[in-house]
């Protein structure tokens, strides 16, 4: 099933999404329940999805990011598609490309729980903090059930579903400081949507990813030629970190990144950019200059 979390009247709702029928059915959550977005799904021991209430048309609501506020930082993992790998060490801007384009062990990062926007939302370019925007467009994990010490072979069983992340990144801010938290947490840089889809309803073999700039395509690959596939990532994280339910993991963006065309093409105020991964939808926002 496709969940959105949406708001109406001012209340944040979840609900069940009919792509065909333009509709999505709100689930019969508390205002409580509500508020943690398709969260309030995950471990619902035995008792299954709540009812839903009368379907609503898709385009009379305010949809949110799936969880407009993790409570924690969104895990990230860099340079986890082979092409992407050597594009981003010959940018210039690998601050830890001396270990060599292909990571020995993925690379993981995180972005401040803050930066989370929704599908449609705007991402705000403030020039005077970063002139080399980019984007990266990712398949996102999130964490059904949580756990210590998660096997590879164990991993699916801790996915509830699956999202789309752009995991939009200053260049230069990337490059300046090794840790890369700074470039990739400014606030509006994790667009998430435009909705949530569950780990049953979702074909990781088979599902591309897209993305579009002005309705041109830079990026476009397969998800399953990840480096470090989902459950590998899943047995690294949980090592020693014990991963919750809610915890949202972006599993990488493939070749075709801005910083891979030379000259590079960053972002600039006005751009749309638009995320497609089969199976999902499409996450899609407008990138505007701070101040115009
Ligand atoms: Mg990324």
């Amino acid at each position: 099933m496709k969940v959105a979390t949406f708001s109406m009247a001012g209340e944040r709702r979840v609900g069940l999404v009919d792509e065909d029928a333009r509709t999505i059915a709100p689930f019969d959550l508390s205002a409580e329940e509500a508020a943690r977005g398709v969260v309030a799904l995950i471990g619902r021991n035995g008792s299954g999805a709540p009812r839903t209430l009368s379907p609503l048309p898709l385009d009379s609501v305010a949809i949110e990011a799936p969880i407009p506020v993790p409570a924690r930082n969104v895990f990230c993992i860099g340079k986890n598609y082979f092409e992407h790998a050597h594009e981003f060490a010959r940018s210039g801007f690998d601050s830890s490309a001396g270990k060599g384009a292909v990571p020995e062990h993925p690379i993981i990062f995180s972005k401040v729980p803050e930066a989370v926007v929704a599908h449609g939302a705007d991402v705000v370019i403030d020039p005077a903090v970063s002139t080399a925007i980019d984007y990266e467009a990712e398949l996102a994990v999130i964490i059904g059930k949580g756990g210590r010490g998660i096997a590879k072979e164990d991993a699916y069983d801790h996915v509830w579903g699956y999202t789309i992340v752009n995991d939009v990144t200053a260049r230069d801010l990337q490059g300046r400081y090794s840790q890369w938290l700074i470039g990739k947490s400014q606030d509006t840089f994790c667009p998430m949507g435009p909705w949530a889809v569950t780990r049953d309803d979702f074909d990781i073999e088979r599902a591309a990813i897209r993305c579009f700039v002005n309705d041109e395509m830079r990026q476009n690959a397969q998800v399953s030629m990840l480096i470090f596939d989902v459950p590998t990532i899943i047995a690294t994280l949980s090592q020693g970190i014990t991963l919750k339910p809610g915890d949202v993991i972006a599993t990488g963006t493939p070749v075709g990144v801005g910083i891979g065309f030379d000259p590079p093409k960053y972002l600039r105020g006005g751009d749309v950019v638009r995320v497609e991964v089969d199976g999902i939808g499409a996450l899609q926002n407008r990138f505007v200059e701070r101040g115009r």
